[in-house]
């Protein structure tokens, strides 16, 4: 072996679900909204001025940095903005866990966790869910360098009602607790209302899932000044640049525009119930979501045989062929047509097994 070859650091990566782009395919596996973002956000996008892109970005981010701010009743300096809320999660575990402790965060959940850990060599003990894939709070009363919470997790798509999130905070005070909200607008009450009441809060949300603009790549996060500040001295220190300016100005309109937003989230939640029932009426079962997906399990089809059916005939949801949900399909919920057509699918591969 080289002398270089030691040096590389190498790591296991995540693995984002496939982005396949047939015609009439029905995309339900990476929990992008079906539909489109805010009609601000398509102006912005006709009338952006091609020569604005000689200069560099505002690297303060400053006019979505504000919109987030009043929006969620903070003050600027509260509020942190990176590429997508992966980018913002990846830069608060360098910046937050540090120690020599583990940090903690549940077996069954984003399974991005584990590759930072891995690349920043962060050491983790992860609890298990308890059989209805929620959290057993005591877990998190132990030693720690730290705590991460999905809340809704993915993929269990399950919701904690916010008590036990700030029991687990309240706990914790000598601990960066991060809650990873990216599903939170189709669930409950949010994190960011303890802000102001714990210094060692930081909430984690996204444009990708509520705000339509997965593509875009903007995610924020919220927190007291002093944990902002030092997101931004790491920011700082690797790039200075990270949002572009068509990013910026986009995702300003998308948040402006408060009625949309809000008309978005009734829509999917009005074809989650939808869905819900129909799932049943075939034979599925699920935990209540509080997500833009479902994650279900058929009494007596492999998921992985229904995963493999709906693919041949061009419909994509989620499979994790793991320990504990390797009979669960994640499916994210799409326009009324689109599940219409996933059921109709559904329906005739159940039947025939019958
Ligand atoms: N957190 C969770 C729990 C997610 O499921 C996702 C989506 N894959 C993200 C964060 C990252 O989303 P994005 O980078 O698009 O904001």
């Amino acid at each position: 072996m080289r002398q270089w070859e030691k040096n590389i650091r190498t790591v296991v990566p995540y693995v984002p679900g496939e982005q396949p782009n047939h015609k009439d395919m029905v995309k339900l596996n990476t929990n992008e909204n079906p539909y489109p973002p805010a009609p601000g956000v398509k102006k912005v996008l006709e009338n952006m001025d091609a020569d604005i892109l000689r200069l560099y970005p505002d690297p303060t981010i400053k006019r979505l940095v504000q919109e987030l701010a009043h929006y969620y009743k903070l003050e600027d300096d509260q509020v942190f903005v990176g590429v997508g809320s992966d980018d913002v999660l990846a830069t608060a575990f360098l910046t937050f866990f540090n120690s020599d402790k583990p940090i903690l965060f549940p077996d069954i959940t984003y399974s991005f966790y584990p590759v930072w850990c891995d690349l920043y060599r962060i050491p983790n003990v992860r609890p298990a869910l308890d059989d209805n894939f929620h959290i057993s709070k005591e877990d998190y009363n132990k030693e720690n360098g730290g705590i991460v919470i999905a809340n809704p997790n993915a993929p269990t798509s399950v919701y904690e009602e916010l008590s036990v999130i700030e029991d687990i905070i309240k706990n914790n005070q000598e601990s960066i607790v991060i809650v990873d909200e990216a599903y939170v607008d189709f669930a409950g009450a949010s994190a960011v209302e303890l802000i102001n009441r714990y210094d060692n809060l930081v909430v984690v949300q996204t444009f990708s899932k509520a705000r339509s603009m997965a593509g875009m790549r903007i995610g924020y996060a919220m927190g007291n000044a002093a944990l902002i500040k030092a997101l931004n001295d790491v920011k700082y220190s690797i790039n200075s640049y990270t949002l572009n300016q068509t990013a910026i100005y986009a995702g300003v309109e998308a948040v402006k525009d408060v009625a949309y937003y809000k008309e978005g989230i009734r829509k999917i939640i009005t074809t989650r119930d939808w869905s819900e029932q129909r799932l049943m009426e075939l034979g599925f079962s699920f935990p209540k979501s509080g997500a833009n997906f479902i994650f279900a399990s058929h009494k007596s089809i492999p998921a992985k045989s229904i995963f493999e059916y709906l693919r041949s005939n061009n419909i994509y949801v989620r499979y994790f062929n793991v320990p504990r949900i390797d009979n669960y399909l994640r499916i994210t919920i799409g326009t009324e047509e689109e599940m219409k057509r996933l059921f109709t699918f559904l329906k005739v591969f159940i039947e025939a097994d019958q």
